[in-house]
């Protein structure tokens, strides 16, 4: 069997680290075609000696010019890249079959629909790929004869636990619910005031899962599971009266899928994302992951609560722009990623992200209009628009 080309966008976050983890564990099976890190030029100077790919995206020229330095240095033939256009160029090689799609934000989206149109399959870590262009971006997929596999473990749960020829029809599957279940995050016994002081350090300590800090700071907020339930719907033709969420405070039932019958079918697992990974690399095969087995005998107990829209009004909003569609999910999620970002330099407070998503979705105009030139305007306005609410929270 003839190993298939890999693309990693993202190479250097914690996707992509575990995706390479992944990878090298099966070198007959995947040959690591091109990589890309935004400015960790250190990190994927290692990635590129380990793993020889042809080419290497990194943000900027200088940046590029340093890194093709230090290869050359040491013999190797890869090629360094920079620049937006340069990851749409690498994922439509045709030596590449499969491409991780994992940036982080708005800025994967352009990357992820390339590896549509080139007719890839792509493995989506990029859930806000989905929430900003989700109509254009399964439309490329379809047609384009793109295979498009979710990572996001919620997604891989409910992916493996869809009858194998789910169509996009819940009703024609027999299926009553979509069930995403969410770990509650690190201030999931906080009171509303407690939430007043929080700090980053607190919120990028996530309970159950190492991750990214947008995201670590999504999961706090509950805004992650927000977006989750918009790519859910895309994913999976899925309404959203027909999509629950459910706090499951240790991480192991990854999510599930309700049937007419009142069967239930779950995916388990140890929170560890090789497994989703693993998953979507070699679907329907298995293969090994490095992850080790469950062991019920020490989980204790598995518990379930309700998500509290008060405490956590980001989920809430997340589904209100779902249901008003157009371009307001767009703009949810480019106020989201400003206000996270200020509160990661320390520039807004824990609570106030809420606040500028829910001032940007009633002060921007919003509209049923969807091309991707219309979507990356809005986008555009919308962070304008929370810059300023930023400002004078
Ligand atoms: P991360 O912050 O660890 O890594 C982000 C990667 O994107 C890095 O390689 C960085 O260099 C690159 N990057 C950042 N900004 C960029 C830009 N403007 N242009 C090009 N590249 C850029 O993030 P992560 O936790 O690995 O998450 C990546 C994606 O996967 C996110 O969309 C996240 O929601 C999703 N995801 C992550 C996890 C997880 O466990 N970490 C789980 C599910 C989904
Ligand atoms: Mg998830």
């Amino acid at each position: 069997m003839k190993p298939q080309g890999i693309a990693v966008l993202g190479a250097t976050g914690s996707i992509g680290v575990n995706t390479l983890d992944v990878v090298a564990r099966h070198p007959e099976r995947y040959r690591v075609v091109a990589l890309s890190g935004h400015h960790q030029v250190d990190r994927l100077f290692e990635q590129a000696c380990r793993f020889s790919p042809l080419y290497v995206v990194v943000a900027d020229a200088a940046s590029a010019n340093d890194l093709q330095g230090r290869l050359q240095e040491q013999g190797l033939a890869t090629e360094v890249l920079h620049g937006a256009a340069a990851l749409e160029r690498v994922v439509s090689l045709p030596e590449v079959d499969v491409v991780m799609a994992a940036i982080v934000g708005a800025a994967g989206l352009p990357s992820a629909m390339a590896a549509a149109r080139a007719g890839k399959k792509i493995l989506l870590a990029n859930k806000e790929s989905l929430v900003v262009a989700g109509r254009l971006f399964v439309e490329a997929v379809r047609q384009h004869g793109a295979t498009l596999l979710p990572v996001d473990s919620e997604h891989s749960a409910i992916f493996q636990s869809l009858p194998h020829d789910y169509a996009g029809n819940l009703e024609a599957s027999g299926i009553r619910k979509i069930i995403l279940t969410a770990s509650g995050g690190p201030f999931r016994q906080h009171s509303a005031e407690a939430l007043l002081q929080v700090t980053v350090e607190d919120a990028c300590r996530h309970p159950n899962w190492v991750m990214g800090r947008k995201i670590s700071v999504d999961s706090a907020s509950l805004m992650n599971k927000g977006l989750e339930v918009i790519e859910a719907h895309w994913l999976f033709s899925a309404p959203p009266e027909q999509i629950d969420v459910v706090v499951h405070p240790q991480s192991v039932i990854h999510s599930m899928v309700q049937y007419r019958d009142g069967s239930v079918m779950a995916q388990l697992g140890s929170p560890d994302m090789r497994t989703p990974i693993a998953c979507a690399l070699a679907w329907p095969e298995r293969i090994e992951a490095g992850v080790g087995s469950l062991d019920f005998f020490s989980m204790g107990n598995l518990s379930f609560e309700q998500p509290d829209l008060r405490r956590f009004p980001c989920l809430g909003l997340a589904f209100d722009s779902l249901r008003s569609g157009g371009d307001a999910p767009a703009v949810l999620n480019a106020a989201n990623e400003v206000a996270v970002a200020a509160f990661l330099e320390g520039r807004l407070r824990f609570v106030d992200i809420a606040a500028v998503v829910e001032a940007t979705l009633a002060g921007v105009s919003l509209s049923p209009s969807t091309s991707l030139a219309a979507l990356l305007d809005k986008d555009g306005e919308a962070r304008r628009f929370a810059v300023n609410k930023v400002g004078s929270c």
